[in-house]
C-alpha cells in the first residue's frame, strides 16, 4: 500500500479563502495540500466576483457608447452580441482559475480534486484527510484550514429548478447568454442589485423584489436613495415590502405571488395577493454555509445553522489545529475578507508548528466593500447608524461629484462622505455612491487602517485633476474647508448633520479607544 503523504497544512476548498492561505503558507516554507472538489477559484472566479465583472464591463462600455454622444461622438447603429460577451467572460474566467493553478504548481503546493473530509486523528499525530474525486487519495496534515465556502441557498418556496427560476450559479454558467425580456429578482442585497444592474443595461425589464423596506439595506440611507433613484431612472422597477408566497415556473415564463410583508402570519391566506410575471426569475435571497460532509461533527466542531464557529480572533475551531476562514464561518461574506482570515488562519497555524513568524488576530475594523452596481457604491468602517448605536459623536463631510474638475469632465454623478470622531477627528468610515468609488474608498481605508485623522488627508498633496481629490474635498468639509463647495464653514456643516436622516445626538461620551 502506497504511503499517505505527510503535510504542514491541508486546506479544504481553493476559493479566494483557501487557495490564498496555501500560497502563503508555501511562502513561509510549508508543505501545502490544496483540495478542491470543483474548479480552482472557488465561487468568487467561477461564479461571483469576477464573472459578474466581466460582464458588468460590457455593459459599462456599452452604456458609455450609448452616452457618447454627450462627449461629441456620433457612434451609430449600436449593438450587441450576448453570447460574445458571455464568452469573453468565460475567457475571462477560465485564464484567471488557470492562473490560480500555475501560482499552485509555481510554489509546488500538492492540489488534490475531489471532495475532501476530516476522518480522524488530532493536533498532536496530525489529522488524517480522505479525498475522494476519480479516485480516493487518503493524507495526513499536521494542520488543517477549512475554507468550503457558500453556494445559493435553495429555500423550497423560491422552487429553484435551474431552468427558469435560477440560482447566480445557473445565470453565471457558461452556457447561460439569454438576455430574458423581463427578469424578476427576488432578493434586493448586493448580488440581486448587481444583476438587476447588467441585465437591465442590456434590455431586460427588470423588477427587483424586496421583503425589507429599502434595498442594500445596510447602507448609509443617502446612498440607498440615491441608488433607487439611478435605478428607477433606468427603468428598474424595486418593490419593497413585499413578501414571496410563491414561485412557479408556467412553462414559458415565471410567476411570483406576493403579499405586503407586514401582513401577520394567519392572515396570510386572506391578504391581497400580487403576482409579478418574468420570463426569468432570478432567487438571490442568501448562501448556504458548505459545511456538510467534512467530518466535523465527529471531531467536536461547532456548527451554528452550517456555519463554522470559530474563535474570532484566531480562527481555530473547538477541534484544535483546524481553522475556518472565509464564506463557511458566516462572517462578513466577501473575497478578500476570506483572503486575509487566510493570511490570519496560517500565521496562528504555522506558528503552532513551531515556524518563525508571529501569530495573528483578525480585526475587521476596516473591511471595505463594493457593491458594483451602475453606479458603485463603496464603503468603509462604520455608518452613521453605527457609530449613534456605539454612542460615538461623529461629524460629517460630504462633497459631490458634480462640484469636482475631473467628474465633470468625466460625466460622472455621485457623492463621497467621510464620517470622523468629532472630537478627535480620526477617521472612522465612508461612503461613496459614483464611478471610482471603491478605488476612493481604498485611501479612506487605508488612513482608517492607520489610525489617521482628517488633518492627516488635508495635509496631503492630492494630484489635480483626479477623482482622489473628491476624497481631499470631503475630508476638507469634515472640517468646514471644502474649497469647491458653497456654504459657510462649520455651522452650516454641523446643520447637515442634524439634518441628515440619521440625526447624531450630542452627548459628551468618552472617546472610544
Ligand atoms: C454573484 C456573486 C458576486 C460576488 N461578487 C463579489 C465581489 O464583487 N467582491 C467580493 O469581495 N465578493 C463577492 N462575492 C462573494 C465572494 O465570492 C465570496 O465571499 C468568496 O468567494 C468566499 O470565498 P471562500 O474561499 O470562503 O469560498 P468559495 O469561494 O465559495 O470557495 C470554496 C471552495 O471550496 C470548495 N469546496 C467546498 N466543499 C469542499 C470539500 N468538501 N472538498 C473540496 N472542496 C470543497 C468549493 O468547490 C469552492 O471552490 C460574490 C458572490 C456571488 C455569489
Amino acid at each position: 500500500m502506497q504511503e499517505e503523504k505527510l503535510y504542514d497544512i491541508a486546506i479544504i476548498g481553493a476559493g479566494p479563502g483557501g487557495y490564498h492561505a496555501a500560497i502563503r503558507a508555501a511562502q513561509e516554507g510549508a508543505k501545502v495540500a490544496l483540495i478542491e472538489k470543483e474548479r480552482l477559484g472557488g465561487t468568487c472566479l467561477n461564479w461571483g466576483c469576477i464573472p459578474t465583472k466581466a460582464l458588468l464591463a460590457s455593459a459599462h462600455l456599452l452604456e458609455k457608447i450609448k452616452e457618447s454622444e454627450e462627449f461629441g461622438i456620433k457612434v451609430e447603429d449600436v449593438s450587441f452580441d450576448f453570447p460574445k460577451i458571455v464568452e469573453r467572460k468565460n475567457k475571462v474566467v477560465d485564464e484567471l482559475c488557470d492562473g490560480v493553478a500555475a501560482l499552485q504548481k509555481a510554489w509546488k503546493n500538492d492540489v488534490y480534486y475531489g471532495h475532501g473530509k476530516i476522518i480522524g486523528g488530532d493536533a498532536e499525530k496530525g489529522y488524517k484527510l480522505e479525498i475522494k474525486g476519480d479516485k480516493t487519495e487518503r493524507i495526513t496534515a499536521k494542520r488543517v484550514i477549512i475554507a468550503t465556502g457558500s453556494s445559493p441557498a435553495l429555500i423550497p418556496v423560491f422552487n429553484v429548478d435551474h431552468e427558469r427560476i435560477l440560482t447566480s450559479d445557473d445565470i453565471l454558467a457558461p452556457d447561460f447568454d439569454v438576455v430574458p425580456k423581463r427578469l424578476l429578482v427576488i432578493g434586493a442585497g448586493v448580488i440581486g442589485c448587481e444583476f438587476a444592474d447588467v441585465f437591465n443595461r442590456f434590455g431586460s425589464e427588470v423588477t427587483l423584489l424586496e421583503m425589507l423596506d429599502s434595498p442594500i439595506a445596510t447602507e448609509e440611507p443617502m446612498i440607498i436613495k440615491e441608488l433607487e433613484k439611478r435605478f428607477k431612472d433606468r427603468g428598474i422597477r424595486i418593490k419593497t415590502s413585499v413578501r414571496v408566497l410563491s414561485v412557479d415556473n408556467k412553462g414559458d415564463e415565471v410567476e411570483v405571488k406576493t403579499i405586503p410583508a407586514d401582513v401577520p402570519q394567519e392572515e396570510m391566506d386572506s391578504a391581497v395577493k400580487t403576482v409579478f410575471k418574468g420570463d426569468y426569475c432570478l432567487v438571490a435571497i442568501g448562501r448556504k454555509k458548505e459545511s456538510d460532509e467534512l467530518g466535523l461533527e465527529e471531531l467536536g466542531i461547532n456548527t451554528m445553522r452550517g456555519q463554522i464557529e470559530v474563535d474570532p480572533l484566531t480562527l481555530e475551531t473547538s477541534a484544535k489545529g483546524i481553522y475556518a476562514i472565509g464564506d463557511v464561518t458566516g462572517g462578513i461574506m466577501l473575497a478578500h475578507v476570506a483572503s486575509y482570515e487566510g493570511d490570519v488562519a496560517v500565521a496562528n497555524a504555522l506558528f503552532s508548528l513551531g515556524f518563525k513568524l508571529k501569530p495573528e488576530k483578525a480585526s475587521y475594523r476596516v473591511v471595505p466593500a463594493t457593491i458594483f452596481a451602475s453606479p458603485t457604491i463603496g464603503s468603509v468602517g462604520l455608518r452613521r447608524k453605527e457609530a449613534k448605536a456605539l454612542g460615538i459623536q461623529v461629524i460629517l463631510g460630504m462633497f459631490p461629484y458634480n462640484s469636482l474638475g475631473k467628474a465633470k469632465c468625466m460625466g460622472e454623478e455621485g457623492l463621497l462622505m467621510i464620517l470622523a470622531d468629532k472630537h478627535t477627528l480620526q477617521i472612522l468610515g465612508a461612503s461613496c455612491i459614483g464611478e471610482g468609488s471603491p478605488e476612493l474608498i481604498a485611501e479612506v481605508a487605508l488612513a482608517m487602517k492607520n489610525g489617521l485623522t482628517i488633518e492627516d488627508i488635508t495635509h496631503t498633496i492630492h494630484s489635480h485633476p483626479t477623482m482622489s481629490e473628491m476624497v481631499l474635498e470631503a475630508a476638507e468639509a469634515v472640517v468646514g474647508q471644502a474649497v469647491h463647495k458653497k456654504g459657510r464653514p462649520y455651522v452650516p456643516i454641523m446643520k447637515q448633520i442634524y439634518l441628515a436622516p440619521l440625526p447624531v445626538e450630542v452627548k459628551e461620551v468618552e472617546t472610544p479607544k
